[in-house]
């Protein structure tokens, strides 16, 4: 049968269910990536949640910054938060951190029982300690009325100041880089590599030589965009504005485009998108991430599996 005259019969649910079959015949991917929230800042957003990701080897959860709501995002990409292995955070801007401690008690009450290790920049063990000293009434009536190991044994912070390789496990290698994110002493960025793909993460960050080293040949890189423009007349009309700022600390899309170029990566995943502007998300934002870019883009949305 003529294909169009097929999808012409064929009811949407069938095909697809057809679409499914074709890629369970696919070999299944050891590394996955989940893009769990996709907004830029602090301030709550109506279309997308805050950053955060999941880098998930056999089903072992890597979880990358912890934005408002990561708990709930990753029950919503069907991770089980008793998997989550270890915890990321690239820079203490409240948008990327503002639930890591909260991560990490919801796990636990959803049945985390095994060790968590967290890697960030200062001061993230003393983030650590005082977010269990806050929590501890809470901690404490669990542990009793639940039968629930105690949880502050199970995590274990790591504070991180340079480029290096802080996991080598059975499944992945990361390795993390300084990139440059003014007003923040620290920031880094990530890079897995997994048994059968290897995926960076920019975390916010202006155009970093440090990255485009970090993403060298990298299957995926997830950057965080910036347009401009939309910026230029408020920066323009004051030289402390919060509008000079945001151009001064992030990448514009289309420098994002070049450095994936320079950087030779496969696919170029955006994402952490200021201003956030869905409705218009592919329109606006595709065009300049291909200017210099050959490889794939793709425009990330909330619990998009890349
Ligand atoms: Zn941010
Ligand atoms: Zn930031």
């Amino acid at each position: 049968m003529h294909r169009r005259a097929f999808l012409r019969l064929v009811p949407a649910g069938l095909l697809a269910a057809r679409g499914a079959a074709v890629r369970a015949t696919q070999p299944a991917r050891r590394t996955r990536a989940i893009l769990l929230g996709t907004a830029g800042g602090p301030s709550p957003k109506r279309g997308r949640a805050a950053p955060a990701s999941v880098v998930l080897v056999d089903d072992v959860a890597y979880v990358v910054d912890c934005g408002n709501g990561v708990a709930r995002q990753l029950v919503l990409a069907g991770v089980d938060l008793s998997r989550i292995r270890h915890v990321f955070i690239t820079h203490h801007h409240s948008d990327h951190n503002a639930d890591f401690g909260t991560l990490l008690l919801l796990a636990w009450t959803a049945g985390l029982k095994t060790p968590v290790d967290s890697w960030g920049p200062p001061p993230l063990a003393r983030m650590t300690e005082l977010f269990f000293e806050m929590s501890a009434p809470d901690i404490e009536i669990r542990i009793a009325d639940e039968a629930r190991p105690p949880l502050k044994p199970l995590v274990h912070p790591h504070e991180i100041r340079e480029a290096a390789t802080i996991v080598e496990d059975e499944r992945v290698k990361v390795r993390c880089a300084v990139v440059h994110h003014p007003m923040v002493p620290i920031a880094m960025a990530y890079r897995f590599d997994g048994p059968d793909r290897s995926i960076v993460f920019s975390g916010d960050t202006t155009r970093s030589e440090a990255l485009v080293a970090l993403a060298r040949g990298a299957d995926v890189l997830v950057h965080e965009v910036l347009y401009p423009e939309a910026y230029a007349e408020a920066a323009a009309a004051s030289a402390r504005s919060v509008a000079k700022h945001i151009i001064e600390s992030h990448t514009p899309v289309e420098e994002v485009g070049r450095l994936a170029q320079e950087a030779g990566v496969r696919t170029l995943v955006l994402s952490h998108f200021v201003p956030d502007n869905n409705a218009d998300a592919e329109r606006s934002w595709l065009p300049l991430a291909r200017k210099h870019f050959r490889g794939e883009v793709i425009v990330g949305r909330d619990l998009l599996e890349i």
